[in-house]
């Protein structure tokens, strides 16, 4: 098994996998760590923020 995170195997996503983080704003990073806000609403964050409190997930604005 490849690393499903790493390498080329991510150019197979859309856009590569990168993007703008909803809850840090960083542009062109990685979005490969799927949340879940309180209302129920599912988003990909970057590395970072899979680790940020749920607090900071649920003001993520949805770009
Ligand atoms: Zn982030």
């Amino acid at each position: 098994m490849s690393k499903p995170k790493r390498g080329r195997s991510l150019w197979r996503l859309p856009s590569r996998s990168r993007g703008t983080c909803p809850v840090c704003s960083s542009t062109r990073i990685k979005l490969l760590y799927p949340r879940t806000k309180s209302e129920g609403t599912a988003v990909t964050v970057c590395k970072k923020c899979s680790k940020a409190e749920q607090s900071r997930v649920d003001s993520a604005v949805l770009i």
